[in-house]
């Protein structure tokens, strides 16, 4: 089977699915090996249950009458049908990498193009070498535009996605300390994220610009085309306010304020309103979207919670965004404590920069730091440092949290969200 023979069938299905309980009618089934994996009962039970075809890696499985298909390697099938369709497409591709804030740019700007536009874009986290071609692959022809989300941890990541994605217009959120480890250094994340600009930039694409960042405007210096914001001599301006620790944008006197935190978002908010006024929508329309979206991600979240503010950033954190948040935490009104989990991922530079982290946390004087995880556990001392997030939990059930706010942000892993409920 090749993709030039699968493509017509894949234009009836209804989605394309790699999970077995997610099947529904008409879906294609790509059946990746797993541990306990038995490839001909899944596939037969796929047809079963309504699936339009199934792609199996089990030569002895195939069924063509059953639009049971063999294939050398699943994965790589799903990425050149994946680049097969984009080829076929005709709509504009917005493409985001960086090492901060891929996500919530990603559905802003969704937001913000949805108010013109049908937008297709990633749903969730799903942005790596298999989300991408599944995002990819659920573009129908009822969209009109698609953003793409691209993450990596290593090298030539990018490279590979941009293969699949072909994006026609991309942003960098930001170049921070994250996947260290395998990026090699913060060097090594320039190079890495970097390749979305040398796939731009080889192609004649339009690169979007935030012109506050040294980095994006060295990297983008006397290329065009560029969409820019930042500074005064940029395509957009758009100033910084807040209200009620509520980031939001003032554009030509006009106001927009989003329900996220952190004056980090403010970026991500002058990114997304910059897509949108290039491609024609109305700030008045661009407000309302920014207005009405709502993370309930754990990225940059508010939480009243009886009289506790809780701050929620435990999706993931490194150095980079551990720091912002953090610092963003500061301007909080009344007491304030923060419970602050392990940056995973960071390679040699870990102890270090859990260290500085915690050098921070103490200038900024909050009234009680609370960290969770092992490598917090060797640089704090204190009583208040926890091995896990059980361990928190155990505290939490006989100890009271005195402060008003409440900062919780931590690496996935730690998953610190799993607290809450006993603060
Ligand atoms: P992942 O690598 O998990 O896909 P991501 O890049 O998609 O992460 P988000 O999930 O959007 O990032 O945001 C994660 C956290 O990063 C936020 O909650 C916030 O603390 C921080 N953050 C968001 N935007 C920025 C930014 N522009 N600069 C620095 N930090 C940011
Ligand atoms: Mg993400």
């Amino acid at each position: 089977m090749n993709t030039e023979q699968f493509y017509p069938l894949f234009l009836q299905a209804a989605h394309v699915v790699i999970d077995s309980r997610k099947i529904e009618k008409n879906d294609i089934f790509f059946a990746f090996s797993g541990e306990n994996f038995n490839a001909a009962t899944l596939a037969e039970q796929a047809i079963d249950r309504g699936a339009l075809a199934v792609i199996v890696e089990q030569q002895a499985y195939e069924n063509i009458e059953k639009n049971i298909f063999y294939v050398p390697s699943t994965l790589e099938f799903l990425q050149e049908l994946a680049i097969y369709h984009r080829n076929k497409l005709q709509i504009p591709v917005i493409g985001l990498t960086g090492s901060n804030g891929k996500t919530t740019t990603k559905e802003i700007i969704h937001a913000v193009l949805s108010e013109k536009f049908n937008v297709q874009y990633t749903r969730g986290n799903l942005n790596n070498h298999i989300g991408v071609p599944l995002t990819i692959l659920s573009i129908k022809p009822e969209h009109e535009m698609a953003v793409i989300e691209m993450g990596a941890n290593h090298q030539k990541e990018i490279k590979f996605l941009c293969t699949i994605s072909l994006p026609d217009f991309g942003y960098i959120t930001n170049f921070g300390k994250a996947h260290l480890e395998g990026f090699g250094g913060v060097e090594g994340v320039i190079k890495g994220k970097s390749e979305l600009y040398d796939y731009l930039k080889y192609n004649r694409k339009t690169i979007v610009v935030n012109e506050n960042d040294p980095i994006q405007v060295e990297k983008t210096k006397d290329y065009s085309p560029k969409i820019t914001f930042g500074n005064t001599a940029s395509n957009y301006q758009f100033e910084l306010f807040s209200e009620q620790h509520f980031v939001g944008l003032k554009y030509n006197d006009q106001k927009a304020v989003s329900k996220l935190t952190g004056e980090y978002n403010f970026t991500n908010l002058c990114a997304a309103a910059s897509l949108g006024l290039h491609f024609g929508i109305d700030f008045k329309n661009i407000i309302r979207a920014i207005e009405n979206y709502t993370p309930t991600n754990m990225r940059s979240q508010i939480v009243e919670k009886g009289n506790k503010t809780l701050v929620l950033d435990t999706y993931n954190a490194n150095p980079s965004s551990m720091a912002a948040s953090i610092r963003n935490f500061v301007t909080f009104r009344g007491s304030k404590t923060i419970i602050i989990g392990d940056m995973l991922e960071l390679g040699d530079e870990s102890e270090k920069e859990h260290r500085s982290i915690l050098e921070l946390a103490h200038e900024l004087a909050f009234d009680e730091i609370i960290t969770v995880g092992k490598i917090f556990k060797s640089v704090n001392h204190s009583p208040l440092s926890f091995e896990d997030t059980n361990a928190l939990t155990e505290y939490l059930k006989v100890n009271k949290i005195p402060s008003k706010n409440i900062l919780l942000k931590g690496s996935r892993g730690i998953a610190l969200e799993k607290a809450i409920d006993f603060i």
